[in-house]
């Protein structure tokens, strides 16, 4: 993912306000004053926005520690369409069980909803119904798959050894 900034933005005070200015805390005076302030744990990357054929790109807080979206490979409509989320975690079920369980979880931030994904939230994939929770409800579906996973290892420990079958013999 980009990283780096054009820094013409410097010698061109008529560049849209949204243009990228590097800042650093030696900064001084008005540039400094006018630099946008990223949030710790937040950079500001590159998102491509718009109607095909009328993309422009605008640059976002994103956070850094954990969004791998690549917000210019992946346009979106609007600006407030612009969704940041992390690396899945996955449950693997096998395919022709008919889950009602989470199958994965991520996280994500919606800057543009009116909801609780206008914060960090846990997006919670169950049959590819994605719900979001903030950090009270998150936690609470952390203790419960917790629960739900002793159970299963509570239930699967008091089964027979395997016998091995055909696909199981080493070769
Ligand atoms: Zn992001």
């Amino acid at each position: 993912m980009a990283t780096a900034y054009p820094t013409g933005a410097l010698a061109r005070p008529d560049l849209h306000l949204d243009a990228p200015v590097p800042y650093s805390v030696t900064d001084a005076g008005a540039r400094a004053l006018a630099a946008p302030r990223v949030k710790p744990g937040y950079r500001l990357v590159p998102a491509r926005v718009g109607r095909p054929g009328e993309q422009v790109t605008v640059h976002v807080e994103c956070p850094t520690d954990w969004c791998i979206a690549d917000h210019v490979a992946e346009p979106v409509g609007a600006a407030e369409d612009i969704n940041h989320q992390g690396t899945p975690a996955v449950l693997n079920l096998a395919s022709d069980q008919t889950v009602s369980v989470p199958t994965a979880v991520y996280l994500s931030w919606w800057p543009g909803s009116h909801d609780v994904a206008a914060q960090p939230c846990l997006a919670v994939d169950v049959d590819r119904e994605v719900a979001v929770y903030g950090r009270t409800g998150a936690l609470a579906i952390a203790d419960q798959i917790a629960a739900f996973a002793a159970d299963v290892r509570r239930l699967a420990e008091t089964l027979p050894g395997d016998e091995l079958g055909p696909s199981e013999v080493a070769s």
